[in-house]
């Protein structure tokens, strides 16, 4: 498995059940590390198998298979995480609203259980105090409460709880794992920064903006025996990858999940032509190669910059990545996670994509 992001967590954990003996290899945290803390699963099945170039509808599933499929899935990953510490809730059939830091809401399936009571609905008709730090420069809980106000009508207050022992120009980041301070205000439900530990029974976490709490926790808990190395070329032979090459190591294996990300993570690099770095696979938008477009993709994007985020690999049926000329170079290969093309990433399936592709690609690996 290349990767050690939340995509190649999930092949590692299909494959493990299949009982494959695996190896994980990551060079560094990558767009997982940055999530702001509620997984986007999926929104509309229907939507999506209506999509031909979307990851989740060239799977060939239906939309029965594709249910089941993201039950299991799910359900294995909140297992394997609660061991971790970090426990998920919900579901992709469940969908909530929640606020982050600016006080601004942002959709979720899935989030971690620091996250869960401060969905929005769940706050209409509560009292919620806003803790804000005034030592910590980049947060201001004032125009959260007010946001929280304005916006989706919670009544909301702020109040300063100061922590003599921070920096001088302390950030959020300085909050991380401290113990949550009590709040002088009773029968509130309490909205905290992201990063303090130990919160109140009705105390919440906010989402984040990078970097995130909620994602540096999660990149910890799946980055667990994964090995740290840079994998800079491919020994092939005879339409197969044999070996991976980091330095003057060689990682052999019968299968290969290449699950290196998009621009963070470093499996796609921007430049006039998007490119995939380690194998020159085909890049598509839409499904077309993105170097047979020209200057057209480029008036794309200048148009909407959201453009060049739908960028990426195709897969066959069994998530074997194409050249551009959609043949399929490598019969071991398998692509998995936001280094796949055709949906938005920002957008329903910011998770549900590298979750579900890594689940599979596991599964597919394992049984090569
Ligand atoms: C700022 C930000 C906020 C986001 N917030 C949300 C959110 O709140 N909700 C949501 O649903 N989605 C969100 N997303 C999208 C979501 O985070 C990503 O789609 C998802 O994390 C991608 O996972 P991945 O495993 O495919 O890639 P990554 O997490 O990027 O992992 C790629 C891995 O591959 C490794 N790698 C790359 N090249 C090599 C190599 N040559 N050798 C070895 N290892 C290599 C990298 O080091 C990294 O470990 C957000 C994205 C960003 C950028």
């Amino acid at each position: 498995m290349i990767g050690g992001g939340i995509a190649g967590y999930c092949a590692a954990l299909a494959a493990r059940r299949n009982r494959a003996d695996l190896t994980v290899v990551a060079r560094a945290p990558g767009a997982t590390a940055l999530y702001a803390g509620g997984m986007e699963i999926i929104d509309d099945i229907d939507a999506v198998l209506g999509s031909p170039n979307h990851p989740l509808a060239r799977l060939g599933l239906d939309a029965v298979g594709l249910a089941a499929e993201l039950d299991s899935a799910i359900s294995t990953l909140q297992l394997a995480l609660g061991k971790e510490g970090v426990h998920l809730v919900g579901s992709w059939r469940s969908r909530g609203l929640y606020a982050d830091i600016h006080g601004l809401a942002r959709p979720a399936n899935v989030v971690p259980d620091s996250v869960a009571a401060g969905e929005l609905g769940n706050l209409s008709g509560k009292r919620v105090a806003v803790i804000g730090v005034p030592e910590v420069g980049d947060y201001d809980a004032a125009a959260t409460a007010q946001a929280l106000k304005e916006l989706h009508g919670i009544e909301a207050f702020a109040e300063d709880i100061s922590i003599a022992d921070l920096p001088q120009a302390a950030a959020l980041t300085d909050l991380y794992g401290r113990r949550a301070p009590s709040p002088r205000a009773r029968g509130a439900a309490i909205a905290y920064p992201p990063g303090f530990t130990n919160l109140p029974a009705d105390g919440f976490e906010l989402l984040a903006s990078p970097p995130s709490p909620h994602g540096w926790r999660l990149q910890q808990a799946i980055a667990l025996g994964a090995v740290t190395a840079e994998i800079t070329s491919f020994e092939t032979s005879r339409g197969k990858i044999t070996g991976a090459r980091a330095g003057n190591r060689t990682f052999r294996a019968d299968a290969f999940v290449l699950a290196t990300g998009r621009h963070i993570g470093g499996g796609l690099q921007a430049g006039r032509a998007t490119t995939e770095p380690l194998l020159a696979l085909g890049v598509f938008h839409e499904g077309r190669p993105a170097s047979s477009l020209g200057t057209r993709l480029h008036h794309l994007e200048y148009l909407d910059p959201a453009e060049e985020m739908r960028l990426g690999l195709m897969t066959d049926r069994r998530l074997h990545p194409m050249n551009d000329d959609g043949s399929v170079p490598y019969s071991n290969l398998y692509a998995a996670g936001a280094m796949l093309g055709g949906y938005d990433y920002g957008g329903p399936c910011g998770f549900g994509v590298p979750i579900l592709t890594g689940w599979l690609a596991g599964q597919y690996a394992s049984k090569q």
